[in-house]
């Protein structure tokens, strides 16, 4: 964890800060291991500080990376940056601009008067989050794998009569049996017309023979996500459900191929959605191909019409192509994949050809 830090500061001077302020949480555990509710870290080229308040010093004692002088604070952490902040002369600090909330911006800079210019860090650690180490990636596979088993444990029971909220529920415990700390998200599970909802929520409804069924779900593990989406039918699927999956697939796999580094996300995500509208449905793909995972759901890079990302090695991603066919059925089909040089690694270890369960 330690060398991340050093990274950090190696960029300050790029970006023209002296120092940056990290308050967001996941940032700071990024940084220090820290897991707690309250916790930030300020980081110039001598400090390496990170203030948490009285609550959470053993915790941090346990868990806070050994490079970080720890400093107990009070509730209210901002006040313990203008202790920090060195003093001989105004510095411009950087600060989580997509985090602080107004009204900490506000309180900071009553705290620092003209003792800091605060200049919005723009994602410089998130920069950093991009590109997962070998550790980070074992733990989103160890996450994949539990997803993966609990799914095959709740299809073995089979679906056919299960309630959206029974089998959300099953998946659920299943993955937390496995050592899962929770789901990475509220587990979709939507049956027949349902489907067609990208993010539907599981109902007190019956699944029925002769519907398809969405799953999309996740497990986090040492605070790393996972993220799947399975479609499956319930018993004999009817010809348009299976037209439409075939071409769902065919734009998925075509996805998958196209994911390298270098490969930038709005042409990685053409590649799918030539497919889908070459087959008729363009309008029936609403959403983005895919998008990062690791220590939030969502995160840097997407894979969109909307992005300017270029993809680099060791970014962890989605594939997820779907088709919403209103008031009918929906199919989406999504994997996990590490980015590498020549191409990607799938975590994902569930298949894909349409599965018929009873
Ligand atoms: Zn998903
Ligand atoms: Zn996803």
């Amino acid at each position: 964890v330690s060398e991340r830090a050093d990274r950090l500061v190696e960029q300050l001077a790029d970006a023209e800060l002296d120092a940056l302020l990290v308050t967001d949480l996941v940032n700071v555990r990024y940084l220090t291991g820290f897991t707690g509710s309250n916790g930030l870290v300020l980081i110039d080229s001598g400090t390496r500080a990170f203030a948490t308040d009285f609550r959470y010093v053993e915790q941090a004692a346990e868990e806070v990376d050994g490079s970080f002088e720890r400093v107990p604070a009070s509730l209210d952490l901002l006040e313990a940056v203008a202790e920090l902040l060195p003093s001989a002369q105004p510095v411009r600090l950087g600060f989580d601009g997509a985090h602080m909330s107004f009204r900490d911006h506000a309180r900071l800079k009553e705290l620092l008067g003209d003792r800091a210019e605060l200049v919005d860090g723009a994602g410089l650690v998130e920069r950093l989050r991009l590109v997962k180490d070998d550790g980070e990636v074992g733990k989103i596979a160890a996450a994949a794998a539990i997803a993966d088993e609990a799914f095959e444990e709740v299809l073995g029971e089979g679906l056919a009569g299960r309630t959206e909220r029974e089998l959300a529920l099953a998946l659920e415990l299943a993955m937390r049996r496995r050592g899962a700390t929770r789901p990475s998200f509220d587990i979709i599970v939507a049956g027949g017309p349902h489907g067609a909802l990208p993010h539907a929520r599981p109902r007190d409804v019956a699944v029925q023979p002769g519907e398809l069924v969405v799953f999309d779900w996740g497990a986090v593990l040492d605070g790393y996500h996972s993220d799947c989406t399975r479609t499956v039918a319930v018993g004999e699927p009817g010809e348009a459900a299976r037209d439409v999956y075939g071409i769902v697939r065919e734009a998925q796999l075509a996805g998958l191929a196209a994911v390298r580094a270098g490969g930038d996300g709005r042409a990685v995500d053409s590649v799918a959605r030539d497919i889908i509208a070459a087959a008729g449905h363009g309008e029936r793909f609403g959403h983005g191909l895919g998008h990062g995972v690791g220590l939030d759901i969502h995160e840097a890079p997407r894979l969109s019409q909307r992005s300017s990302d270029v993809l680099v090695a060791g970014s962890v991603v989605t594939v997820e192509p779907g088709i919403y066919v209103q008031n009918e059925f929906g199919v989406r089909i999504e994997d996990l994949v590490v980015v590498g040089d020549d191409g990607c690694r799938v975590l994902t270890g569930i298949d894909k050809s349409l599965r018929i369960v009873d």
